[in-house]
């Protein structure tokens, strides 16, 4: 099945299994926000916890915040982001359609670049073992071509962002005949700025208004917060400040589900470090994040980093991971030295010293700060996307049929386990639900005595839920219930005192925290 096709699937399953819907859909939507559902919500919060554990249970130096939204609005003057928080933005006089000419120019070189990965492949398929990929690359003509093209591309590209030369962006799609996808056509307007920041209004008329902003990130809150944690928490350099929380960016091009929302969470954490230390904690921390993610087991091949070529005014250093979803390689989280330039901007604009006292050096500095920002939402899709499958099952008689499965790690599943009375009589149905009474306090369960056991087995796979336990006559007169396994399906019958300790080994985050 083509890519696109089973994006268009997941986002379906999502909406008919309770995991996310559109915002307001009673009233035709909302664009690019999004609502999620009793699975979607528990699925939400588990992401939360193994990021939030594995930072800051996992250490330490690490602490917790939990800033307002509003914030006072010199902060985004000092920022930088009243002035540059700005997509460039092109339309299409045909098709009426508004995109981000960097992403057209960021995709046009995406495809450049699949042309090479294809060649590659090919020739790895024609040469078998004995394939050399580096001296192919270094070698085979259109290879080199197209990468000359991409270098030149890169270039250039970076040049006319960092200068912010609007023309010379519109120039490079007039120049490589970037088409709108829509239209077909090159008929282009300018390329303008567009500031991503919602704004909205405190305080009642009579006592005079004040424009603020939704914050677009978290990280400011931090920022702003560097003292007091500091102080109160005794922190000692090298240290962080993780926080969870929404994020409102006015995007122009809403695309892909949730992938690109104008109302969404990120889960940031600020690394404070010695001067001169920054770029080795940076590496440090780009090992450890790519260590998170690729204990979830979706395949270490399935991610990559994406150096930065152009840096924002405030980094030194700046890297991409990338998950391979269903259209493709995009950013999950970035990881950012961003210098001292936000404490920095902030003490000048606040007249407050944000500095430490480093009691080891006998002087105070600036600490200059390495930031981890992934977004919930795009870790949820990327995690949908990694389980959702569709497989074919040879039945007994030789036919076959399909179930659809979310192979979701344990601990994210939203329920753990369902509980199930094979038929609604003989006292089958009280045993599941003193089951699902002893055990709600410790696994989410679901009591499930509807339709046969077939479909009900099939239900939980769609949404997800690793152990189904199912109660029949033998219950009875043993006290053993069987297991069933959503990955491979298998069965074994197990004593309903065992439950607990089964299902607690199984679906603990603890075990996949110590391996980080
Ligand atoms: P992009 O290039 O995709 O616009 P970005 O580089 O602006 O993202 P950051 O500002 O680094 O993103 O934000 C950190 C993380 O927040 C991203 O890696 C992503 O996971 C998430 N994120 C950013 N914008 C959105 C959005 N509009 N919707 C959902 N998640 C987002």
């Amino acid at each position: 099945m083509a890519q696109e096709d089973v994006f268009k699937k997941l986002v379906a399953h999502c909406k008919e299994y309770g995991y996310v819907f559109p915002s307001s859909e009673i009233y035709d939507g909302l664009s690019a926000v999004y609502d999620y559902g009793q699975y979607g919500v528990e699925l939400k919060n588990n992401i939360k916890k193994y990021w939030w554990d594995s930072m800051v249970l996992l250490n330490d130096n690490i602490v917790g915040l939990d800033s307002a939204i509003f914030m006072h609005p010199t902060i985004w003057k000092a920022s930088g982001h009243v002035d540059a928080f700005n997509d460039p933005l092109i339309d299409n006089k045909d098709s009426k359609k508004r995109y981000r000419a960097d992403v057209l120019i960021e995709d046009h070189i995406a495809k450049i670049e699949d042309k090479i990965s294809k060649e590659v492949e090919k020739a790895r398929g024609r040469f078998g073992d004995a394939f050399d990929e580096k001296k192919f690359r270094e070698t085979n003509p259109r290879v080199l071509a197209n990468q000359v093209k991409v270098d030149e591309l890169n270039t250039r590209y970076s040049k006319a962002l960092n200068a912010t030369d609007l023309a010379e962006l519109k120039q490079i799609i007039i120049d490589n005949e970037i088409v709108c996808p829509i239209s077909g056509t090159r008929n282009w307007t300018d390329v303008r700025q567009f500031n991503l920041m919602f704004s909205t209004e405190v305080g009642s008329t009579s006592e005079g208004t004040n424009k603020i902003y939704l914050r677009p990130e978290t990280a400011q809150g931090i920022f702003v917060n560097f003292l007091n944690v500091l102080k109160t928490g005794r922190m000692k350099i090298p240290f962080g400040i993780a926080q969870i929380g929404k994020a409102f960016r006015n995007e122009i091009v809403a695309r892909q589900f949730i992938f690109r929302m104008r109302e969404f969470e990120q889960m940031e954490m600020q690394f404070f470090v010695q001067p001169g230390t920054e770029l080795d904690w940076f590496a440090k921390w780009k090992e450890t994040r790519m260590k998170w993610h690729q204990a979830l087991g979706f395949g270490s091949e399935n991610y990559r980093f994406h150096d930065h070529t152009k840096l924002a005014h405030y980094a030194n250093a700046a890297t991409d991971i990338e998950y391979k979803f269903p259209f493709g390689f995009k950013e999950v989280e970035g990881i950012h030295s961003r210098t001292d330039y936000d404490l920095k901007q902030h003490q000048q604009y606040s007249g407050k010293k944000m500095q430490y006292f480093d009691p080891e050096k006998g002087e105070s500095y600036i600490p200059y700060d390495i930031e981890t920002s992934i977004g919930v939402d795009r870790m949820f899709l990327q995690v949908l996307s990694a389980a959702y499958m569709e497989e074919e099952l040879k039945k007994e008689d030789g036919s076959s049929d399909t179930r659809v499965v979310l192979r979701l790690p344990s601990f994210l599943a939203p329920v753990k386990l369902a509980v199930m009375p094979l038929i609604k009589k003989d006292g089958l149905p009280e045993i599941a639900e003193k089951i699902v009474h002893d055990l709600k306090f410790d696994f989410n369960c679901q009591y499930d005595d509807k339709d046969s056991i077939g479909r009900r087995y099939r239900r939980q796979d769609a949404i997800g839920t690793p152990y189904c336990i199912t109660i029949d006559h033998q219950t009875l007169e043993d006290q053993s219930v069987t297991i069933r396994y959503r990955d491979s399906m298998e069965q074994e019958r197990v004593g309903i005192g065992q439950l607990k300790d089964i299902i607690k080994e199984k679906v603990s985050i603890q075990s996949l925290l110590k391996k980080l």
